[in-house]
């Protein structure tokens, strides 16, 4: 029979008794768990003698003897030596401490588990009969796997955590373009702020049903609810010692109001982290096959918010033809986009795209040029959300195999 035990080293009388590879590899966990380890064993290997060094670990050069126990909550016997780790293991049980034997496949009277951590929660495996290290460590791996894609019910049940905000960047729509920590905060989350953009419905499904989501995008006929009003549902909900989750479109802080929304929690003493997401302004020209920079086409780019019109180093940057521009909520300011560039003196002639809701079964791209593009826009009736990249990159012949290149991949 085992009882798991989530058991506190930190600071306590740890005794290792051996000094080779295996007592290094324990060391090392036991040092990392902040125990105060002591090690008797003759002879050290290596990795033990610079552990022993590094953290001032105390080393007696000597074979066991039962004294040693006195003082130590925990013993670790691996000695190489089945008599030896019996021995100690005796010993401990006639002195009441707990003791982990590394030679004994039926385990001591203690036993390490395969462990790891996963946000606020760990995950321990061992064997009920019989050690079995390697099929722990996978049985672990595959929790952790399903813990780290927000396939478990990992919210917490009871208030003894304190309330955090997560800015989390969505990615550009579809639920497997999110990263792992986004699918487990948003599994952890007891509140749920979102947008229309990114993968919000999907993930909205899969909640619990007393996930409080509260949709704050701007939808047809409805006003956008304003960026004071989402700081204070976040930081309110957060003070309150909820844990919640502002879920966006892309990048939290590409054109994503991030930064204030950080701001707003750091100004009210809560707690805020912000996980990354994968941007639009590069996924979306991605998903029409178009690099945002490509060797011998174009060096840099620029990402610009289309609403505010270009600034002139933005202007500076597109006249240049290594540069590619990325432009966001650029569809209603199109014309005058195109105006300013053209008045700059960009040629027409520099290739155009739109992408519209890039990676969603809807994704549309049209190819023109600055000179054609209003007139192209309005011939397919271009509509958000979109993407409107302007560079050479954007030349539908960009990634076509010339004659040349096919050649010399079958020769
Ligand atoms: N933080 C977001 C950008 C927010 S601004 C990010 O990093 O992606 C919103 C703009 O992003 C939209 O107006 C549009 O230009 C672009 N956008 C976001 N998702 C898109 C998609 N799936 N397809 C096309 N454009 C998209």
């Amino acid at each position: 029979m085992t009882v798991m035990l989530g058991v506190n080293l930190t600071g306590r009388d740890v005794l290792l008794v051996g000094g080779g590879a295996v007592a290094a590899k324990r060391l090392r966990r036991f040092l990392a768990e902040g125990a105060s380890v002591r090690i008797v064993a003759p002879a050290l290997h290596e990795d033990t003698v610079r552990l022993v060094e590094s953290h001032g670990v105390a080393w007696q050069g000597r074979e066991f003897r039962a004294a040693d126990l006195a003082g130590a909550w925990l013993v670790h016997t691996a000695t190489g030596d089945v008599h030896v780790d019996r021995a100690v293991g005796e010993q401990c049980e006639l002195q009441r401490v707990l003791c982990i034997n590394a030679s004994d496949g039926a385990h001591g009277s203690a036993r390490l588990t395969a462990q790891a951590e996963v946000g606020d929660v760990t995950v321990a495996v061992t064997s009920t009969v019989g050690a079995d290290p390697r099929r722990s460590m996978a049985v672990r791996d595959a929790i952790i796997a399903l813990v780290g894609d927000g396939r478990l019910p990992l919210r917490r049940r009871r208030g003894a955590h304190s309330g955090r905000v997560d800015l989390v960047g969505g990615g550009p729509g579809p639920a497997d373009l999110m990263t792992v920590r986004a699918r487990r905060l948003i599994a952890e989350a007891d509140v749920l702020v979102t947008d229309r953009l990114g993968p919000a419905a999907e993930i909205v499904q899969g909640l619990d049903p007393d996930v409080e989501v509260i949709d704050v995008g701007k939808q047809p006929g409805r006003h956008p609810v304003p960026q004071e009003e989402i700081n204070r549902i976040i930081v309110e909900r957060a003070a309150a010692g909820l844990r919640v989750v502002r879920l966006k479109g892309g990048d939290p802080f590409v054109f994503g109001r991030g930064g204030e929304e950080m701001l707003a929690c750091l100004a009210a003493g809560v707690p805020v982290d912000v996980t990354p997401g994968i941007t639009s302004a590069i996924a979306v020209p991605q998903s029409a096959g178009i690099p945002v920079t490509h060797r011998g086409t174009a060096a840099a780019f620029h990402v610009v918010n289309g609403q505010g019109g270009l600034g002139p180093g933005t202007l500076e940057a597109m006249a240049d033809a290594t540069v590619t521009t990325v432009v966001l909520m650029g569809v209603a300011a199109l014309g005058r986009l195109v105006e300013s560039a053209i008045a700059h003196g960009v040629p027409k002639d520099r290739p155009v795209a739109f992408v519209e809701s890039g990676h969603t079964p809807q994704q549309r791209t049209t190819r023109t040029t600055l000179g054609r593009a209003v007139e192209d826009a309005l011939a397919v009736g271009l509509r958000n959300p979109a993407v409107i990249v302007i560079g050479e990159v954007a030349s539908e012949r960009l990634l076509l195999p010339s004659p040349s290149t096919i050649g010399a991949a079958l020769a």
